[in-house]
């Protein structure tokens, strides 16, 4: 019998218990589901405040509803530019184009797939308004560069930490707090979840209070039913406060099980003090910087290509292997030659996405992703390490 691999759609791949069952029964029963009123959702903020070391933290419908409000806290003008990468989720993307301001993609590191900040800084123009970065995988970007260049060019510096819950950077401090937002997911494929949810956290007293209006139809709750700005209604419900605040005590568990085995398949893989094997008779594989890594995927680069024959290698071997993450890059999305706002295209006349060459690589030949789950055992990694040993070398 082969051993199955949890994953996130299933019970047996989630923390989802009783705990959640018994919060889902307070909220319920206290009549009272909607978080304006309610108690869950403000609880929620000051708990991942805390954990985060945050002032702030605002709780919201999705992750892509927290990018959303990062970007409308960035405060762009129609037309103006902001840098991102082309290996995301669209959720990064979409808020940059609902707020009428341009996708800038920049291109990225070969050997993880976050942005590279060089490539960053000569993309950086007049009109260009903030940076956001993926912490993709649950790999930290470079986020120090990032920062730096962001202060040096007054640009708003946004965090999409949808795959990277606690990922931890340079110095300790999470993903999420060294830019001027960051921002979490609760979406049924992330690290913890309850169905659909977004957090953002920020120590920007000014930015918090932009979003916190956005999310609420740009009413100040406090001075009665007048509106001070354009807002949609992005608000977390009780319900989902309340289970994420259940699955929010489970994230140590998650985070420190995940990362146990991941270690050891790095263990299992590495040659002693190398990051690279070039065992003669198997394919090169670069294998993931552990350092700070959340593991969300488990994601392996082949320089040479071929991902996506180890990865039918590893699928056949019952391993839950991809290559590529994307059908492709977002500079290359179908999106970019059509209209966008009914037969309009305003802002983006005449805009095409600029080629990124080392996104277009990894997407296409040379990125694989192993799915990952805190219910893994070490007869999980054996059987992963195994179906990577038995690949023969490409010719
Ligand atoms: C999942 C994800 C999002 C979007 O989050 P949703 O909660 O699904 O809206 C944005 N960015 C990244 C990197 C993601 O993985």
């Amino acid at each position: 019998m082969t051993l199955h691999f949890p994953n996130m759609a299933e019970s047996a791949g989630r923390t989802l218990g009783d705990e959640e069952v018994a919060a889902l029964d307070r909220v319920i029963r206290s009549g009272m589901l909607n978080s304006v009123w309610g108690t869950e959702a403000r609880a929620l903020e000051r708990e991942v405040a805390e954990l985060y070391g945050s002032r702030h933290a605002i709780a919201c419908a999705s992750g892509t509803a927290a990018l959303h409000l990062s970007v409308v806290a960035a405060a762009p003008d129609p037309g103006d530019e902001i840098i991102t990468t082309p290996i995301t989720d669209f959720g990064t993307v979409a808020p940059i184009l609902a707020q009428n301001a341009v996708p800038v993609f920049a291109d990225v590191d070969p050997a993880d797939g976050n942005l590279d900040p060089d490539a960053v800084a000569a993309l950086i123009g007049p009109r260009t308004r903030a940076i956001m970065v993926v912490h993709l995988f649950g790999a930290p970007a470079r986020i120090g560069e990032l920062r730096a260049l962001a202060d040096r060019h007054g640009l708003t510096l946004i965090e999409d930490c949808a795959q990277a819950w606690l990922t931890e950077l340079p110095g300790g401090r999470y993903a999420g707090t060294a830019g001027h937002v960051g921002t979490l997911s609760l979406q049924q494929w992330k690290h913890i979840t309850c169905g659909d949810g977004g957090l953002t956290v920020t120590d920007d007293d000014e930015l918090a209070r932009r979003m916190r209006l956005f999310a609420d139809k740009g009413w100040d709750r406090a001075a009665g039913r007048s509106h001070e700005s354009l807002g949609l209604n992005y608000r977390m419900t009780e319900l989902q406060a309340a289970v994420a605040r259940a699955q929010l005590a489970k994230l140590p568990w998650v985070l420190e099980s995940r990362r146990r085995t991941a270690a050891e398949l790095l263990r299992a893989l590495r040659e002693p003090g190398g990051e690279r094997e070039e065992t003669p008779g198997r394919a090169e594989l670069v294998l993931p910087r552990p350092d700070g890594h959340a593991w969300w995927l488990f994601p392996l680069v082949l320089p040479g290509g071929g991902a996506s024959e180890l990865a039918a290698h590893l699928s056949a071997a019952g391993v839950p292997a991809r290559a590529g993450y994307l059908r492709e890059p977002l500079n290359q999305a179908p999106l970019w030659d059509r209209p966008v706002y009914g037969a309009s295209r305003y802002p983006l006349e005449g805009y095409r996405p600029a080629p990124c060459p080392e996104a277009e690589r990894l997407v296409s030949d040379t990125l694989l992703i192993i799915d990952w789950n805190e219910h893994y055992t070490s007869e999980h990694v054996k059987i992963i390490v195994e179906a990577i040993r038995s690949y023969p070398a490409q010719p």
